[in-house]
């Protein structure tokens, strides 16, 4: 049964009451629109996770038809899932901006059987699609080509932000197009999806320009090196770097993966420019006076095995840092990474660089509108009600307080998570019935069989160890000669062997004290002999297997 009949219906599967895996869909008589198909990155306490999904699981059992999937911008939280998402929907319409499909096409190379149809959508420009007509809008953010898109259906006019800020003098003079949004104000905005990321940010977020005079400034008084790290989409940020460095004889060298492959894509799309003559490689480095070197590299938020963390630990294949050289981290931290780049500016330190990383040094603002930017933005959109999305739930709040002080009426700015829906019927929104959502995990090549409870197993695994006990039983169930005891992760063993010794045979007395008995019975005991022994010993409680062989 559609759940959309006289009705739009808002479907938020991700990135409301968190940072990443953005995803919604708005469906109008059993026919969708995507807004974005997002990822996430694991933190310290996913084990081995590689990627977080959002979970469509709820768009394939009730099976509306999906008609289109606008990708906002080129950011992984915003289209890195799209290559799965593909899987279970084959042959989808995607509609996005030129760079945007560009930094996608090079992610679907690794997804070979992915079945898909790029359509390259420019601002201002409309697309009708069955009852829904997509118009989008210029935006600022810190990638080329952030695009809004207001969806007019039959029921109203939804429009969704994507990541924008209101910068008045971008890099590449394409400003968040107002008198456009002004516009679509006047003709009736029923409801609008904004990106909350800054706003418990007072004040406005200062120019993109304002990071190239500091970059300047920086690079003038570097005496040797300059190593800058920044996200390997931030073209701009990277252009300045590129414009600064090159005005004053440095050449510049891109670093890392995502960097290598991506800052060509950019300028082939032309939206970067430099001069071939000013690039070299990395391995030519050492060819040049330190004081003409611009190192561009990924890892600004301490990854382990990305460019920066390797020079942190004095393990690059071609750059060693030294004494004169100079660090410039101009990407924010994004939370959750805290304590891995500050290991990363540890060992940048120890190996002698100076590190320019402060946010007040000015070599870094953020690409999102801060809370005076998003109320200037909503007077001029003047929503008739208000979801806030793209936000953890504190900046879900904030956002919801502004635009109740900027005149929308508090009974129509509803504070969703993901799971929630919202209902557009009569020009009024209303909540309507929730849906389970939540995260799926890729793991290796497999997408979704490992859930929470591996990942508990995972958790006990890597904080306590494991404990392997070998019994030989007869068909009576009654020990053959004495357990074989294992460990991993719990003792070191060249030292305290002699605990594996004293376990044997705590465990081989206990299990012949059952005498004739069953399979279960003598798990149980093992179980139960070994936990107590090591918790007696050690305080430790071992993740214990019995393997039970019958001789
Ligand atoms: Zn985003
Ligand atoms: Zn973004």
């Amino acid at each position: 049964m559609s759940i959309s009949n006289d009705a739009a219906v808002v479907s938020f599967y991700g990135g409301l009451g968190e940072i990443g895996a953005n995803m919604c869909a708005i469906e109008v008589d059993g026919k969708a629109v995507l807004v974005d198909v997002g990822l996430t990155f694991p933190d310290a306490e996913h084990h081995g996770i590689d990627l977080i999904l959002p979970d469509w699981k709820d768009l394939i059992e009730r099976g509306p038809e999906i008609v289109g999937v606008v990708i906002t911008h080129g950011h992984e939280d915003h289209m890195g899932a799209l290559p799965f998402f593909l899987r279970d929907f084959p042959g989808i319409k995607v509609y996005s901006a030129k760079l945007t499909l560009g930094l996608l096409e090079a992610k679907l190379v690794e997804h070979p059987d992915a079945r898909v149809e790029l359509i390259e959508v420019e601002p201002g420009e409309k697309v009708a699609i069955d009852d829904f007509e997509l118009e989008f809008i210029q935006v600022t953010h810190s990638i080329p080509d952030g695009m809004a898109v207001a969806v007019h259906t039959p029921h109203g006019t939804i429009l969704h932000t994507g990541d924008f800020r209101l910068d008045q003098t971008p890099i590449d003079g394409r400003v968040t197009d107002l008198p456009h949004l002004a516009q679509l104000g006047d003709q009736g905005i029923s409801l609008l999806l904004c990106d909350s990321t800054n706003a418990d940010v007072p004040g406005h977020v200062p120019s993109e320009r304002t990071v190239g005079n500091t970059l300047r400034t920086v690079f003038e008084s570097a005496r040797g090196r300059v190593v800058m790290t920044t996200f390997a989409s931030h073209v701009h940020r990277v252009q300045q770097a590129i414009d600064a460095a090159t005005a004053m004889g440095r050449k510049v060298c891109f670093v890392g993966r995502s960097m290598v492959r991506n800052m060509p894509i950019a300028r082939e799309l032309g939206y970067l420019r430099y001069d071939d003559a000013d690039i070299i490689d990395i391995a030519d480095c050492d060819r040049y006076s330190p004081a003409r070197i611009l190192i561009i590299c990924t890892g600004s938020q301490g990854e382990p095995y990305a460019a920066l963390s390797l020079m942190a630990a004095g393990q690059h294949k071609h750059v060693k840092l030294t004494e004169g050289d100079t660090v410039v981290m101009a990407s924010s931290q994004i939370p959750g990474n805290e304590a891995a780049i500050s290991r990363a500016l540890n060992g940048l330190m120890r190996q002698g660089a100076e590190v320019v990383h402060r946010r007040e040094h000015g070599v870094h603002v953020s690409g999102h509108a801060a809370a005076e930017e998003l109320k200037f933005f909503h007077n001029i959109v003047r929503p008739a009600a208000v979801v806030p999305v793209h936000g953890e739930f504190r900046h879900l709040i904030a956002h919801a307080q502004l635009a109740v002080a900027t005149g929308t009426p508090a009974d129509q700015v509803f504070v969703c998570t993901d799971g929630d829906r919202v209902v557009l019927r009569d020009g009024r929104v209303e909540r309507g019935d929730g849906f389970n959502s939540g995260r799926v995990f890729v793991d290796g090549l497999g997408v979704g069989d490992v859930g929470n409870a591996v990942l508990r197993d995972r958790e006990r695994l890597s904080s306590e160890g494991v404990c392997v006990a070998v019994l030989r039983l007869d068909s009576r169930f009654r020990l053959d000669g004495e357990p074989e005891i294992m460990q991993q992760g719990l003792i070191y063993e060249a030292e305290n062997a002699h605990l594996l010794d004293q376990a044997a045979k705590v465990l081989g007395d206990d299990v012949r004290s059952l005498g004739s008995s069953n399979e279960d019975v003598v798990r149980r005991k093992v179980y139960e002999s070994l936990s107590r022994f090591w918790r007696e010993q050690l305080g430790r409680k071992p993740v214990v297997v019995p393997v039970l062989m019958e001789v």
